[in-house]
């Protein structure tokens, strides 16, 4: 399975390198060297394109969409810093003063100052202090972690992170810290235990930030992927999902597929209209919505996520005065209504209408089935009902919407429950879109074929 070997990449090989160089001098360029192997097989395995294929999707949080593989190199400089920073928070008296004395030494030596705490939070922030001669030049020792540490802060303000040593006068140091997005967090002795996994977390945020500022055609996805924890579990546990749609969802989702209407169609020079209708542009949205020749196909996904959906309501036991119905037809004033599941209250005189849609556009997907069941809940509520449409939207490559989640629990499943339902109807869904993409690729175009007469 390639989410097994993604595991361990992030569980064996990256922690043990990590442990072995937290204690050494490694050069950056070895360590980027490694990233580099590491993004290659991480690369091959989820077949995403090894030119071309956004880097920081590979770094984002697994919660935001991401692949939540860590950045060697990104890991050193951490430790670098958060080595000297407790060196200087120590509890223990004897060895905070040991930390301290040593880097008030090496403040002296670089600018031949006092070694006021003014001037040891310029030298760790690589800032030239007030009073120091402007003729003056700073005079460096040997590679030592408090080197280390100010090579760090240079290289992480290469990724839009500043980091502000500032100590108090009692030599007591807080890390000021402004992120991308201009945040600013401020961390002092207290964030002891926390300050690593802070900052790396403030890391990540970072990649996610710019894969959807700075690759705006393959991170668009990325915003309605980050909605939910749910829609990219399956990157982290490796359950309900298959190799197959595992090895199509990366691609899919970050719009790289070989087809007409992207970029990488455009490319490799495939004609842009639908190779089977041409009619529209060949988008994927298109191929796996709207395109009538995967119709079939279409309603097929469509009914078996309701299938799953039906078949949990039917587990759970319920008052004899509540009432769950399956498309049932409704002849009404206004019209016929096929709804995908309506639930009757005869005792509160409540009717809620179900309906799912697997859509592209989910804001649009929510306004179009309120839309088309509004007579239907005006029609229950001359009948003194009070009525309610509540859609149930997954995105056609499996997200899911936060918003869609009242409905499940408006049809009585418990939170243990919903889990399991919305991950099967995830990988449902994808499994389907991945079977759709395929057939309207590499199978014959039955409408092309020519009926031989006898
Ligand atoms: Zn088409």
């Amino acid at each position: 399975m390639p989410t097994q070997k993604l595991d361990a990449i992030r569980v064996f090989l990256i922690p043990r390198f990590s442990y072995l160089m937290q204690n050494s001098s490694p050069r950056v360029e070895d360590l980027a060297e490694f990233d580099r192997a590491i993004k290659f097989a991480v690369k091959k395995i989820c077949r995403i394109p090894l030119h071309g294929g956004a880097l920081p999707y590979i770094y984002s949080p697994i919660t935001k969409g991401g692949l939540g593989i860590p950045c060697v190199t990104d890991e050193y400089m951490l430790y670098s810093i958060v080595t000297v920073y407790k060196s200087l928070i120590n509890t223990d008296p004897r060895m905070q003063n040991f930390g301290i004395e040593r880097l008030k030494r090496l403040v002296q030596m670089w600018s031949g100052l006092d070694p006021t705490p003014n001037i040891c939070g310029d030298y760790l922030s690589h800032r030239t202090p007030v009073d120091l001669d402007p003729m003056y030049i700073t005079k460096y020792t040997y590679m030592g972690n408090i080197s280390r540490y100010r090579n760090a802060v240079t290289n992480l303000g290469k990724l839009g992170l500043k980091i502000d040593a500032q100590f108090s006068d009692t030599f007591e140091i807080s890390l000021k810290v402004t992120t991308l997005d201009q945040k600013l967090l401020n961390f002092d002795k207290n964030y002891k235990g926390k300050i690593f996994s802070c900052l790396r977390n403030i890391i990540t945020e970072n990649y996610f930030v710019q894969l959807t500022e700075n690759y705006p055609n393959q991170g668009r996805m990325m915003k309605d992927v980050a909605e939910s924890k749910y829609t990219n579990q399956y990157v982290r546990d490796g359950r309900y999902i298959n190799s197959s749609s595992f090895r199509f969802v990366h691609r899919a989702r970050l719009n790289l597929l070989p087809i007409g209407g992207t970029p990488m169609g455009r490319h490799l020079k495939i004609a842009e209209k639908c190779r089977r209708c041409w009619k529209e542009i060949e988008t994927l949205s298109h191929i796996l919505g709207q395109c009538p020749s995967n119709e079939g196909l279409v309603t097929q996904r469509h009914n078996e996520v309701l299938e799953q959906i039906w078949e949990s309501c039917q587990k759970i036991k319920r008052d004899k005065n509540v009432q769950i119905l399956k498309e049932p037809l409704l002849k009404t004033d206004y019209g016929n209504f096929q709804p995908d599941l309506i639930k009757i209250d005869e005792q509160k005189k409540t009717v809620v209408i179900f309906d799912l849609i697997i859509s592209s556009h989910i804001a649009k997907a929510f306004e179009i089935k309120r839309e088309k069941y509004a007579n239907l809940a005006i029609f229950y509520s001359n009948k003194g009902y009070t009525a309610n449409v509540m859609p149930i939207v997954i995105g056609q490559l499996g997200t899911w919407t936060i918003a869609s989640e009242p409905s499940l629990e408006e049809l009585g499943f418990t939170s243990q429950r919903q889990t399991t339902v919305i991950r099967k109807m995830i990988f449902t869904t994808l499994n389907h879109s991945k079977n759709i993409y395929a057939t309207h690729l590499f199978l014959p175009n039955i409408h092309n074929l020519k009926v031989i007469k006898k």
